[in-house]
């Protein structure tokens, strides 16, 4: 016989009742009719499996006199809270999740459209998880629902009791805990507002790394704006669990450059910060392997040179180092002050109307490369004064250079 399906939310596990279990919740709480003055007496209130609610009150006899006088009955109130709650109710369990913003500096926002002004609007927050904590504030609900923050207070206050705590660590299967690299993982990501249940689905985009994933893997991929397929494609190049939580986190990576491109990078061995470097240069990879194929020099070296030069500004191409190789410039050391001062020089030497031709004009990486071989821009200057456009004329200015010399 087929196993019925579990009445529990399928995608998330998650009870829809009240209470767990889909059962009535049993709350002992103070009266609403009291808290406006003091001391309120505590009475029975029990929220049904289909969300209506009863409490000692005669329902009727409270309507009619709110009805004639001016005070709002414990029975509206009551209402009115429970409304609010099982508004709140996918927020709590982690069925839901407000979105969240991060902005310049690393500093997070709630998401346009799901800020209140008054109490979140422009509020920043230190980290993903400050922020998904505002969201279940009783502040933020009780603004966002209109209902009074004490009676919400209480209210959840009271219902935390049946629901073991909206912040405490779900007990889970420790398959899931397993998944995560730090202890307590599952109880940091369930307060970041990520449940349980959504775990196994995350952790397989990382699957190709054969350890578990660290915490900041399972945020950036949630909060994070780098795309999943993106992240399962580029982690195969260098599948190691920092690699993982680094890809997650960068911002629309997938707008940058291909998967394979990425990968590639990943692949030569330098920091990630250079990858960066060069990805945002937009230095093909398979330029990396020409230039060491060609000269016999290792990839990873090669891809700090093409790095070294991209934060100065530059982009190289194999004829240039090919042209520093001839001319036996090895470790060159590209300055991004004195190559910006000789394209300043040129610009004034060439004046106007040379410098709109852009046949005439070398470009900022070309003077940079003739600049590393010659040894100054006043070398330059002559070289150019001699017609020299890029570095592969200096091989004959060169000659006539020495052969005067001599
Ligand atoms: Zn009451
Ligand atoms: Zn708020």
């Amino acid at each position: 016989m087929p196993v019925p399906p579990a009445r529990s939310s399928t995608t998330m596990g998650i009870m829809d009742g009240p209470a767990p279990g889909n059962q009535p919740l049993e709350l002992f709480m103070e009266c609403f009719n009291g808290s406006t003055g003091t001391g309120g007496a505590k009475h029975q209130v029990t929220v049904h499996s289909d969300w209506t609610v009863t409490t000692p009150h005669d329902a009727e006899a409270e309507r009619i006199a709110e009805a004639f006088g001016s005070y709002t009955s414990c029975v509206t109130h009551t209402e009115r809270i429970v409304d609010a709650f099982r508004k709140s109710f996918g927020i709590l369990t982690r069925a839901e999740r407000v979105p969240l913003s991060v902005g310049r500096g690393g500093s997070w926002q709630v998401g346009k459209g799901h800020s209140i002004s008054g109490c979140c609007r422009g509020t920043l927050f230190g980290g993903v998880v400050g922020a998904a904590r505002h969201t279940r504030a009783p502040m933020h609900l009780a603004k966002q629902h209109k209902v009074p923050l004490r009676h919400l207070e209480s209210f959840l206050g009271a219902a935390s009791r049946t629901w073991g705590g909206w912040d405490g660590t779900p007990e889970v299967d420790p398959r899931i805990e397993r998944l995560i690299r730090e202890p307590g993982g599952v109880g940091d990501l369930w307060r970041a507002g990520i449940h349980p249940a959504e775990i196994p689905a995350l952790a397989s985009v990382g699957s190709v790394v054969d350890e578990p994933l660290p915490i900041s893997f399972y945020l950036g991929l949630v909060y994070g704006r780098a795309d999943r397929r993106w992240v399962a494609e580029v982690l195969p190049h260098r599948p190691d669990p920092d690699t993982a939580a680094w890809l997650a986190w960068l911002d629309e990576p997938q707008k940058r450059a291909t998967p394979t491109d990425w990968g590639l990078w990943l692949r030569f061995g330098i920091s990630k910060a250079d990858v960066v470097v060069a990805v945002k240069a937009g230095i093909p990879a398979e330029h990396v392997h020409e230039v060491a194929y060609a000269n016999g020099w290792p990839v990873s070296a090669v891809a700090a040179q093409f790095v070294k030069w991209a934060n100065a500004g530059c982009t190289l191409k194999s004829e240039h180092f090919h042209a520093m190789k001839r001319n036996g410039v090895y470790s060159p050391k590209p300055s991004r002050r004195a190559i910006d001062a000789l394209c300043e020089m040129v610009d004034n030497d060439l004046g106007p109307t040379t410098r709109k031709s852009l046949r005439d004009h070398p470009d900022r990486t070309d003077l940079a490369v003739m600049l590393e071989i010659l040894g100054n821009r006043h070398e330059v200057r002559r070289a150019l004064a001699q017609g020299a456009r890029n570095p592969d004329d200096l091989d004959a200015y060169v000659k006539s250079y020495e052969r005067a010399d001599r």
